[in-house]
């Protein structure tokens, strides 16, 4: 249920949509080639810049599809490097993305799913309101051409860590996966690629039947599923036992060790007991454990001491387990996903809070 547009995107579209559009306008067929490289190989969007194309095919394709159907509504940079950027879709709802600039000179994409999610963390600016609606792959695409425009290159890796549930939104998000890695197009590695679930089985199961190499990270937040529901509601929490069922159908499939993220919640998730469990779980599972401090949402929950964090993350480490804590990049440009959106007075849907 994305909003349907008149019009369909450029962006995602496939060389035979194009092949077909090309009939319909009397072109010839090598121009669908053209439009592809220029979309895809340069990362341009706009039809008035794709300079060997006759003028009035250009004029013809900006007719006939939304190119771009989205725009960077605002932007805001943090002291660190990273950059949120608010983008404005066709129908004049918003996500986020962030630029996230890494050690030597690397460049991540975080991108949006969905605006809103159905999940609703209870921690989580995004889910807030519910689903507003599924982002189409072409606008998935979008965030991605318009970040690489804005960067003035492409990202060597990209997390689907923004608003939404991916893998709710499977059919769009499979597509825009498809045209990001496929050689034929945007031809990034599945590897560089991170997608983030809140644990929704049946989108795991799918994610691995398509056998390729991307990077699973499940949102686990708790060791035990008592813990888990203090923090995530019934609607779509499933067990932990059958989420990491999935994570090990994942790992057998894609060959790829799973990531396991958990926000550490004060007084909730974040006790001894919590990471000797947790380490358990993450041996077992060959899984890596990514901890994330928790950034503040205007939620009733609170970030943990960092003698608690830091003592959490030796625990783990000292069960054997492997562990990463997620530094802070992004928490002055209020980088917890949502935050933005719910701030911006462009969004269709914000609310009088701000998410602090
Ligand atoms: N819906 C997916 C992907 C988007 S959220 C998921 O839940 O995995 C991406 C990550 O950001 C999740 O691990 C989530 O727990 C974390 N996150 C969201 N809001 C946060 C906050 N306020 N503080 C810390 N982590 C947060
Ligand atoms: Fe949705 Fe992920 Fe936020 Fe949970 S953490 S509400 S699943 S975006």
């Amino acid at each position: 249920m994305a909003s349907i547009p008149q019009k369909p995107f450029l962006a995602g579209s496939l060389r035979e949509d194009l092949a077909a559009w090309c009939v319909k306008e009397c072109t010839a067929k090598f121009r669908a080639n053209q439009i592809a490289e220029w979309l895809y190989r340069h990362d341009v969007l706009n039809p008035m810049e794709m300079k060997n194309l006759p003028l009035p095919l250009r004029g013809a394709l900006a007719a006939d599809f939304l190119a771009p159907g989205s725009s960077i509504a605002e932007s805001a940079p943090a002291p660190d490097g990273t950059e949120k950027l608010l983008i404005r879709l066709h129908d004049g709802e918003t996500v986020e993305m962030v630029l996230i600039p890494g050690r030597e000179e690397r460049l991540t994409f975080c991108l949006s799913t969905q605006v809103g999610c159905p999940v609703g963390c209870l921690f989580c600016a995004s889910g807030r309101d519910g689903l507003i609606r599924n982002l189409a792959a072409g606008e998935i695409l979008e965030e991605f051409l318009l970040g690489s425009s804005r960067a003035g290159r492409r990202p060597d890796s990209i997390v689907f860590m923004g608003i939404g549930e991916g893998l709710m939104n499977f059919h769009e998000l499979s597509k825009a996966l498809h045209v990001l890695t496929s050689p034929d197009y945007v031809g990034m590695s599945p590897r560089r690629i991170t997608v983030s679930t809140s644990g929704y089985v049946p989108g795991i199961l799918k994610l691995a039947e398509l056998g390729k190499e991307f990077t699973l990270a499940i949102s686990l937040h708790a060791p035990d599923d008592e813990t888990r529901a203090r923090i995530i509601p019934d609607k779509v929490r499933y067990p932990i036992a059958e989420i990491m069922a999935a994570a090990d159908r994942y790992l057998e499939t894609a060959g790829r060790m799973v990531t396991i993220e958990y926000t550490l919640l004060a007084g909730v998730n974040d006790s001894h007991e919590a990471a000797v469990k947790l380490a358990r779980l993450a041996r077992i599972h060959h899984a890596k454990v990514n901890l994330i401090p928790y950034n503040a949402t205007g939620s009733r929950f609170q970030r943990p001491a960092r003698e608690t964090i830091e003592a959490f993350e030796k625990t783990i480490f000292d069960a054997g387990a492997h562990v990463t804590l997620r530094t802070e990049r992004g928490s002055e440009s209020s980088a917890a996903c949502g935050q933005l959106r719910r701030s911006a007075k462009y969004g269709k849907h914000n609310s009088q809070e701000n998410g602090k």
